[in-house]
């Protein structure tokens, strides 16, 4: 029996004349996707994908990846019938066996894209519920608490009928809403905050502030790790990893303690604005969320983004709760990466008695002990370029 995924796109509905470029981005992403895992034909229309393996590929694999690619709101595992009543009851007989000999209760479902199929949605739920009930007579209808949604889908060549519906990643295609330059540490936070602009249709690249030999080779690792992960939902991405070694001693060395750590930040923001402007990301990305720790009080956040005056910075998580944030790190697949214990550069030199309430003109003063300018164009220089 051949089946098909059945994709709906979400708020590309939304986006009137766009939404052709929409649809496009989100197959091509889709195709570029699918290729990795075998052959598969994808296309678009009236706002749902078709995805049908070739030859002798099997469906299974494309549900994973599907579910992965931001602009899919949901995939749906199907049997392709012919627009036929009795062809459409008996492919459901046969394809749902499984699923409803196990289940006690079910409902169907229909929907008509194609307005010419003669029979509309109600008799098309009533005249596949009633033939299935007779085959399987133990199933009791119930159209609010149900085992079972059986789902018939008529469209304009096929008609499609299947039980299996997967939530998909939501969002808008990849590329659709510009670049974007996330700040990538090894924590929890920041492949978050990637994840969550990716899903809002930003293409990630990602820069990565690395202190060796005060963090060690692992901890790169780890951060390379859990960029591929990203990966996974976002697409291929490049990690500019920026030397910081001697930006850490020269603060370390010039300023006073307790501005270290909003010195460091400030001189990461910088860097990271001109990584930005070079690879043409339209923003910043960082985890970094409202009081959480000392440099992401109101005020110090105010001091770390005087320097981005170029570019805007996205703080997705300022607003979530830390269980919030690591819900959405289980669920993306980078929690247990995040967790594995190597230490980032913010947790070298830190600060006994960091400030929470920095005035602007005090860090002021305390930069003007370096020269930034040189720093920022050593560090640029050093950048090593890693693309997963
Ligand atoms: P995370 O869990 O993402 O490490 P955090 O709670 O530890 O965040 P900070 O260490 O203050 O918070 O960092 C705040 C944000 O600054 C991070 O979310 C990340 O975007 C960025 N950042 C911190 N360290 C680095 C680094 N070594 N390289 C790149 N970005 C960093
Ligand atoms: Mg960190």
């Amino acid at each position: 029996m051949k089946q098909i995924l059945l994709l709906k796109c979400g708020e590309l509905i939304l986006k009137g004349l766009n939404r052709g470029k929409f649809e496009e981005k989100l197959c091509s992403t889709l195709r570029r996707r699918l290729k990795n895992i075998g052959e598969y034909d994808v296309r678009c229309s009236q706002s749902t994908v078709y995805v049908e393996p070739k030859g002798d590929t099997p469906i299974e694999p494309a549900i994973d990846v599907c579910q992965k690619v931001f602009g899919v709101v949901s995939v749906c595992l199907m049997a392709v019938c012919e627009k036929d009543m009795d062809d459409i009851c008996r492919v459901g007989k046969e394809y749902l066996k499984d699923v409803l000999e196990s289940a006690r209760s079910f409902r169907v479902t229909a929907k008509r894209a194609d307005k010419r199929f003669p029979v509309k949605s109600p008799e098309i739920g009533v005249m596949v519920g009633g033939y299935l009930q007779d085959c399987y007579s133990h199933l009791r209808p119930d159209m609010e608490n149900y085992d079972v949604n059986v789902e018939v889908n008529i469209r304009e060549d096929h008609a499609y009928i299947g039980a299996v519906r997967l939530p998909g990643a939501g969002g808008m295609p990849t590329g659709t809403n510009g670049r974007g330059m996330l700040l990538l540490s090894g924590g929890i936070d920041s492949p978050v905050a990637g994840w969550c602009m990716a899903k809002r249709g930003i293409d990630l690249s990602a820069v990565h502030f690395f202190s060796y030999p005060y963090t060690s080779e692992e901890a790169k690792q780890k951060v390379l790790d859990l960029a591929a992960i990203l990966g996974k939902w976002s697409g291929k991405l490049t990690v500019s990893v920026v030397p910081f070694t001697h930006i850490q001693e020269e603060i370390r060395d010039k300023c006073h303690e307790d501005y270290f750590t909003l010195v460091m930040r400030r001189m990461m923001m910088r860097i990271a604005q001109e990584t930005a402007k070079i690879q043409n990301c339209g923003c910043l990305i960082t985890g970094e969320s409202l009081g959480q720790v000392a440099s992401q009080t109101m005020e110090a956040l105010a001091c770390t983004n005087a320097v981005c005056t170029e570019v805007p910075v996205f703080r997705p998580l300022i607003g979530m709760d830390k269980e919030e944030i690591i819900t959405i790190s289980r669920r993306i697949g980078a929690f247990e990466t995040s967790i594995l214990p190597y230490e980032d550069c913010c947790t070298v030199f830190t600060p006994k008695h960091p400030q929470t309430k920095p005035k602007l003109e005090n860090v002021i003063r305390q930069e003007q002990k370096l020269d930034v300018d040189a720093l920022v164009k050593e560090a640029l220089d050093g950048v090593e370029r890693i693309t997963l």
